[in-house]
This record gives C-alpha cells, sequence and structure tokens, in this order.
C-alpha cells in the first residue's frame, strides 16, 4: 500500500468517484450524454479587475439571479455549480450518524458528495411511475437531516408532483433540510418551488447555469432559500467561490438578452426533442420512453448494448442507465443541435434491432 494509501481517510479509500460523462467517456465528436446545452454563446471579458479577488458573493450577479428566480437578494447564494451546493448542504448540516436521504434512480452526486465527507445515505427508491414513495419516506425518517428531490429528476426527466413535495417538507418540517434539485428547471418553468421559500424555512432550491443557459463549463450554480439557510452555508464556503469572469459571464447570460437568448435557444432544444420523441415512438426496438419535461429523453430498449455500441461507432455518445436501479433496459439520450439530432436518427432508424 502506498503511503497515500495508508494515510488516505478510510471512507475515501473504498471510494468509487462519480463516472461524470467526460471522466467515463472519451473521443466522439457528438456527445449527448451530459445533457449539457448545444449553444455556445459569446461573452464580453473586463479584465481590468483581474489582480483584485472577487466579491465573496458577487453583487450584479447575486441582484440578477435573486430577480430571475423571484426571490430576495438574501435567499440567493452562488457557489461552484450546483455539484457545490449540494456538498455544502451535506458540510452544513450533516455530521456523525446523521444521513441524508434519497429516491434512486436519481442525480448520482448525492450520495457520492455524502460518502466524500463520512456521511450515510438512506435510499427510498422511486415507485413504477417514478414518483415518490411518501409512506415509505415517512418510515424512514430517523436520523436524516438532509434530503434531496430531484425535480425534473435526472435520468428520468419526470416531475414531482408538487403535493408530493409539500408532503416532504412536511414530514421532515423541524427535523432536516430538504433540498429540491431544480436543474432542469427552465424546461419546466412552472414547476419551480423557489417562490415556497418564504413558506418553508426547511426548503433549499438547488439552481444553476449549467443546462437551459449553455454555460456547464463556468461552473455556476445557486442555491435559493430563506436567509438562515443561506447565513449557515455561507460559513462553510470558500472565501471567494466565483472568480471575476464566471461572475461576469453568468451576470451577462441574466441580462434582458441573455435570457431572450436563453428562451429563444429552450425553444430549439424543445423542438429538436419533440423530433426524438416521435422518432423513439416509431422505432419497434424501442418498447417504452418516459415522458420529459426536461432536456434529455430516457428510453428502453432490449438492444441497449447494440445501439449503445452502434452510436459510439458513429461518433455519438449517450448515457446507459441501464444497469440502476428500475432502469433496466435505459438509455439516456440529451438533446442537441439540429444536426446532432439528424446523425443520431439516422443511426437509429437505421439500427435493425440486435
Ligand atoms: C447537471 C446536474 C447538476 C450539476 O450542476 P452543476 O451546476 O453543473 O454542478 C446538479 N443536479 C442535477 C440533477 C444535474 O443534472
Amino acid at each position: 500500500m502506498s503511503l497515500a494509501d495508508q494515510l488516505t481517510r478510510e471512507n475515501i479509500r473504498g471510494l468509487v468517484p462519480y463516472a461524470s460523462a467526460r471522466r467515463s467517456m472519451s473521443g466522439g465528436d457528438i456527445w449527448l450524454n451530459a445533457n449539457e446545452s448545444p449553444f455556445a454563446n459569446e461573452y464580453q471579458l473586463d479584465s481590468s479587475v483581474l489582480n483584485r479577488y472577487p466579491d465573496f458573493q458577487p453583487s450584479k450577479l447575486i441582484e440578477s439571479y435573486a430577480s430571475y428566480a423571484k426571490v430576495s437578494k438574501d435567499q440567493v447564494l452562488a457557489s461552484r455549480g450546483a455539484d457545490e451546493a449540494i456538498e455544502l448542504l451535506i458540510r452544513t448540516f450533516c455530521e456523525n450518524d446523521d444521513q441524508i436521504l434519497i429516491c434512486p434512480p436519481t442525480y448520482g452526486m448525492y450520495a457520492i458528495s455524502a460518502e466524500t465527507c463520512n456521511i450515510a445515505t438512506k435510499k427510498v427508491p422511486l415507485k413504477p411511475d417514478f414518483s415518490l414513495d411518501l409512506e415509505a419516506i415517512t418510515q424512514a425518517t430517523d436520523k436524516v437531516k438532509l434530503v434531496f428531490i430531484c425535480s425534473p429528476n435526472n435520468p428520468t426527466g419526470t416531475s414531482v408532483d408538487h403535493e408530493q413535495i409539500k408532503a416532504v417538507l412536511d414530514i421532515f418540517k423541524d427535523k432536516a433540510i430538504v433540498a429540491v434539485d431544480e436543474a432542469y428547471i427552465e424546461f419546466s418553468a412552472d414547476n419551480t418551488t423557489a417562490g415556497w421559500v418564504n413558506d418553508y424555512p426547511n426548503l433549499a432550491v438547488l439552481r444553476t447555469m449549467s443546462k437551459a443557459f449553455g454555460l456547464a463549463g463556468i461552473r455556476c450554480g445557486y442555491t435559493l432559500a430563506n436567509k438562515d439557510i443561506i447565513n449557515a452555508m455561507s460559513k462553510v464556503i470558500a472565501p471567494y467561490p466565483i472568480s471575476w469572469p464566471v461572475a461576469q459571464i453568468a451576470t451577462q447570460a441574466l441580462s434582458a438578452e441573455g435570457l431572450d437568448r436563453m428562451q429563444s435557444q429552450l425553444q430549439q432544444i424543445n423542438a429538436q426533442k419533440q423530433i426524438i420523441v416521435d422518432a423513439l415512438d416509431s422505432l419497434d426496438y424501442v418498447y417504452e420512453q418516459v415522458p420529459s419535461d426536461s432536456n434529455f429523453v430516457m428510453f428502453r430498449t432490449k438492444a441497449k448494448q447494440a445501439l449503445f455500441k452502434a452510436l459510439v461507432e458513429n461518433g455519438i455518445l449517450i448515457r446507459d442507465y441501464s444497469s440502476q436501479i428500475m432502469l433496466d433496459d435505459s438509455l439516456r439520450i440529451s438533446v442537441g443541435s439540429e444536426s446532432e439530432t439528424q446523425a443520431l436518427l439516422n443511426v437509429m432508424t437505421n439500427f435493425s434491432g440486435n
């Protein structure tokens, strides 16, 4: 055993890191595996401030996001992606025997972040229709300090019913923070729970610039919550989490012009999604697809391995979820540009099914 291995914390030694799309797959020239936007937009950079440390929370950025999300400025914390917000919640609220509760199949980083902090994860699987199992959650509250609900959920694309989210907030009232991960909320804007932060002291809403805004490369996300939760997380976050270039770019993306552009790109993505959904409907080897409120589509096929391989051979990367709980035979396609959709469907319609 190397010295590093000997000295590594025990919970880290056995940890398998998150198999992000970028880490686990390389090559290919059409990336439909990380739910990114196909649009790369242009931004201005003012380098005259780069000799100075950035503001702890750049004020224009926070104002812009608060206005966009319709919350007040003291209800927003910007972080290095929503991923950092997930970790901050765990580090701020969980210790020793505390646990997080998740409802798989869902986003993989909740459990991995908890593991790096030596916090146990309690799993209450979704029901077969991908709704929450409220009875099981009610039975599972012991030791739970933090609950993650992903809506729209990655990788299923399904939204959680508002009544169900309210029920979870009530079950954990006075007991645990409920984090609603809204990474894909722009694709289902009416479903946001951001407006509830005034009514539920245990609600934290997670957001990101990585998906609809097309800014996965800058690493910028937000937590929306009442100011007491924000203040607690502010004690844990790094002193200068948002660099000036990130703040400048994200602020431009949230300007009136930036928001218009995001909305128009969102419509283009939705149009491509519809084309993919219709095509999947017509393919004999696809036996189910899940209606999606997001920028990706999950479907089931017995020919998952052969199809995946055929796509890779044509430089197209999608994501295989078939080894996960409740996701037998499931593949997920992120919606890309018009030409990417055509390349994808060209392979998929010519694929024979075995
Ligand atoms: C992509 C994604 C994130 C991560 O967002 P970043 O802001 O890029 O860190 C968080 N949650 C879900 C559900 C996601 O799909």
